[in-house]
């Protein structure tokens, strides 16, 4: 009877665990698939998500505004806030410093933004500066046509990055990624896909051809992101710039042009340039300056602005050779851009395929943006295009006299355009921090680079009394005169902490009872939170040697 009890219990053991085993395996693939989903569904919403925080942090920290916000807005134009103006101001300090100070061969140039309107006939914009749009009819929204195309492409890149990724993972040292881009079967099918798509959009594009432009994106089964449909109107095309009149007479003799690029400036002032300072071929004009654009698609916050800034450097070399400085220029600006230290992987270039009118080879540097990788800067050959059309159109010979070769020539130029905004934004979405601490709180922190933050450190006396303010009013005193710094006295330390995180102050200065007794201060690193003693007497050096741009202008 016990033999037969304990059979009959085996049996059921037995039976029981066909039964659970299948079912326990059957759970693990299922929370297996759901995790995987959920983790890409995070990450896909992380990237939408990061945009809609950093819209809402740089408002809310007085970096970027909606511009005439009382008057529900204007779209696709931003103010700047006291942070956001600093920030700005220092990027700009540092190109132009990198530009114009490091370069004995760059000057720089301030140029107005209204020009005669004949400058835009002679470079091309009046007839050439159009965009293909498109209409969705049911959710009445409009599109840039080869925009639409391009995001369709960069789909497909991000679809061959994550087989990387993977495989990357899976192989560990041992993965070869050349060898892997060429090997893998879906990765060689995307590719030829990305290809032939590029091929087909290029054609359209430099032939004009709005009609098969139309078709491919029907082909390609592109829906409105916001109805989801295909009813997509017929593609037109459509000048960018701005117009307005000047003086009394409002007559066509006045229509001027808002400029759509700062470059046409440099050219202008070609001669002048040469004609009053000593600048040999080859050299370079740099400007900063507005530029204005009427773009079709108005989002992305400062990314594609209706008014925005351009930096912008013409090199004149001499006919011929062009192609070695269009090189050297690349690899210069990509260094540049990389010694900000926000992550080398966030950059790649852009070899163009298809040029505009006025150039023979171009590259953009792409910078991975919250919204995926998107042009940053652009360098292009643009050949004596703009010089020789000037000269034609006004009459004036626009050459240079090379005393060596006793010869002149209409120079050739290299041209290197970032645009501002686009570089505030890409500092902005790679610095933003939402940390986890190991007490379970988070903290929210703009990881700018040290030598572009808008405050270089904010003095904290720990209490607003026992004489700890006004021995730290002295150093504030003392140090406003070398960069930006704050005083704050309100709150707890730890809650000034945190508002010196989240619009990036790299330092904190904090005057505790010690201070009173041994004159030194404690002084706390933004990133590592990491706190230092320092004596009083060595905090402006301290944070000089380490808030400086000369530090960035020595590795670029
Ligand atoms: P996109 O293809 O994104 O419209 P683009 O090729 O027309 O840009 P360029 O004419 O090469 O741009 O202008 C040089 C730089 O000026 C760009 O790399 C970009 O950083 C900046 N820029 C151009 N248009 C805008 C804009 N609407 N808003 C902000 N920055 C812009």
């Amino acid at each position: 009877m016990e033999f037969l009890n304990h059979i009959y219990l085996q049996t059921i053991l037995l039976l029981g665990g066909f039964l659970y085993y299948p079912f326990l395996l059957f759970r693990l693939v299922f929370s297996l698939v759901k995790f995987n989903f959920s983790k890409r569904y995070i990450c896909e919403m992380n990237n939408q998500e990061l945009l809609k925080k950093i819209v809402s942090h740089s408002k809310e920290y007085g970096f970027v505004y909606p511009s005439s916000e009382i008057y529900d807005g204007l779209s696709a134009v931003y103010d700047y806030g006291p942070y956001g103006s600093l920030l700005k101001n220092n990027i700009k300090e540092f190109w132009w410093k990198s530009m114009v100070q490091l370069n004995d061969n760059i000057v720089g140039l301030d140029s107005a933004i209204f020009m005669h309107s004949n400058t835009w006939q002679a470079s091309g914009h009046i007839d050439a500066f159009n965009d293909p749009l498109i209409d969705n009819r049911d959710s009445k929204k409009r599109y840039r046509a080869d925009l639409l195309v391009e995001e369709y492409i960069e789909k497909i890149h991000s679809k061959i990055s994550k087989e990387i990724k993977k495989a990357e993972k899976r192989y560990g040292d041992k993965f070869d990624k050349e060898e892997f881009l060429k090997t893998n079967l879906r990765v060689i099918e995307n590719s030829k896909k990305i290809s032939e798509i590029s091929k087909k959009l290029n054609h359209c594009l430099i032939n004009k051809d709005l009609v098969e432009l139309k078709n491919l994106i029907l082909e390609l089964g592109i829906n409105d992101p916001v109805s989801g449909t295909q009813n997509w109107t017929d593609v037109k095309q459509f000048n960018l710039m701005f117009s307005t009149k000047i003086g009394s007479n409002v007559d066509t003799s006045s229509l001027i042009y808002l400029r759509p690029e700062t470059a046409q400036g440099i050219f202008l002032n070609f001669l002048n340039v040469v004609n009053s300072t000593r600048v040999k071929i080859p050299f370079g004009i740099a400007q900063i300056g507005k530029a204005f654009r009427n773009e079709i698609i108005a989002r992305q916050f400062v990314f594609r602005m209706r008014e925005f800034e351009q930096m912008e450097m013409q090199f004149f070399v001499e006919p011929g050779k062009e192609m070695n400085f269009f090189d050297d220029w690349k690899n210069k600006r990509m260094k540049w851009h990389k010694s900000l230290d926000l992550g080398d992987h966030l950059y790649r270039f852009h070899n163009h395929e298809n040029l505009a009118h006025y150039a023979n080879a171009a590259c953009d540097i792409e910078f991975l943006f919250p919204m995926g990788f998107k042009e940053l800067e652009g360098i292009h050959s643009r050949t004596d295009f703009d010089l020789k059309s000037h000269q034609k159109l006004s009459g004036k010979k626009i050459n240079y006299y090379d005393q060596k070769t006793k010869s002149s020539f209409v120079p050739y130029v290299i041209e290197t355009s970032v645009g501002l905004d686009r570089l505030f934004l890409s500092v902005l979405s790679a610095s933003y921090q939402n940390q986890k601490l190991k007490n379970g709180t988070e903290r929210i922190f703009l990881k700018i680079p040290f030598e572009i933050a808008p405050i270089k450190a904010a003095i904290l006396p720990l209490n607003a009394k026992d004489n700890l303010p006004e021995k730290a009013k002295l150093l504030y005193d003392e140090l406003k005169t070398f960069f930006n710094i704050q005083y704050d006295e309100k709150d707890s330390i730890g809650k000034r902490y945190r508002r010196q995180d989240a619009i990036g102050t790299p330092y904190c200065i904090t005057f505790d009872y010690d201070t009173l007794k041994d004159n030194s201060v404690t002084i706390r690193n933004r990133n590592s939170m990491v706190q230092e003693r320092v004596l009083l007497s060595s905090t402006k050096d301290y944070i000089i040697n380490n808030v400086s741009i000369d530090n960035l202008l020595t590795q670029v």
